[in-house]
């Protein structure tokens, strides 16, 4: 069983990286990949849990990017972790979503108790914030009782709190992806209630400029969403995978809900410049 597709306390998910290595292992996932947004900071302890585990893993990340104003998820296989244009885009989006974050926390202070210490405490030292921190301190704080409750309402896009951060343009990123080796996946390219999906011709671009792959089996994508990403993915020449987009508690995704097939995994493998670490 294979899943490409996990967060951890690097970014927004609630397990270590070496925990969500080892939760892979428990319930029998034979490849892993850590994928926390705009991070590589996980790589080392995973690959450390992953030696003792016997896990094999795959080292990754899921950048944000926008495409025509809309949020698109990239994630990246394999890539040279210091590759300075990398770097530096993701230095950026790190640096602007921290303060965007801080920015949503004085507005939300204003009508809430909370404070930028109480969703500081919710992160992890160096992690990349996001609004699942946010999310984390209003239900510590008792305003709301789930981050589902918390997204649904005061975190959503539109409301008075939301604030957007800044991020590489999704063609630029897949070219900077490529240049540092590494394979680029559009990620839930059709989560439609998340916000804005990218339209088909956006894909295209995307493929045109060497993005590698499409991931279809996601649990925020119903069937017909499937079979049609599916058929674009054959018509492209674009590879296919299935994750979980694990976050550890605080989100329903559970390891290996969706996997990815072992062909898939061998072209990634192919394509990349770091190796899979195997047991
Ligand atoms: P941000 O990138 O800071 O705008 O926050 C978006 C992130 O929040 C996504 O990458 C997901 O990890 C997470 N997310 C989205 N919707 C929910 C939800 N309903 N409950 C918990 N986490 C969510
Ligand atoms: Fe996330
Ligand atoms: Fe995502
Ligand atoms: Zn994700």
């Amino acid at each position: 069983m294979i899943d490409l597709h996990t967060h951890s306390t690097a970014s927004d998910g609630r397990d270590a990286p070496g925990r969500v290595v080892e939760a892979a292992a428990a319930v029998g996932l034979t490849v892993v990949a850590l994928t926390d947004h705009d991070t590589t900071a996980g790589w080392a302890e995973a690959a450390e849990a992953a030696a003792r585990t016997g896990v094999a893993l795959v080292r990754g990340a899921e950048i944000s990017t926008v495409s025509d104003r809309v949020s698109v998820h990239l994630l990246a296989y394999l890539h040279d972790p210091a590759h300075p244009v990398l770097v530096a885009e993701l230095e950026r989006t790190r640096a602007s979503r921290l303060t965007r974050l801080e920015r949503m926390a004085g507005l939300l202070a204003e009508d809430y108790p909370i404070t930028w210490d109480d969703v500081l405490a919710q992160t992890g030292p160096g992690a990349t914030v996001g609004r699942p921190h946010l999310a984390d301190a209003l239900v510590a704080a008792g305003v709301v009782a789930t981050r589902d409750e918390a997204f649904a309402t005061m975190l959503r896009p539109g409301t008075r709190y939301y604030v957007p951060h800044s991020a590489p343009d999704a063609v630029a990123a897949v070219r900077a992806v490529l240049a540092a080796g590494g394979v680029p996946v559009f990620a839930h390219p059709g989560a439609s209630q998340r916000g804005r999906v990218v339209p088909e011709e956006r894909i295209e671009e995307l493929a045109a400029a060497g993005l590698a792959g499409l991931e279809v089996d996601h649990r925020d994508h119903d069937e017909p969403t499937r079979k049609r990403l599916r058929d674009l993915a054959r018509t492209l020449g674009l590879l296919v995978t299935g994750s979980s987009d694990y976050h550890g508690a605080g989100k329903p995704n559970r390891l290996g809900e969706n996997t990815t097939s072992a062909e898939a995994l061998a072209q990634i493998e192919d394509q990349g410049t770091v190796e899979v670490l195997r047991p």
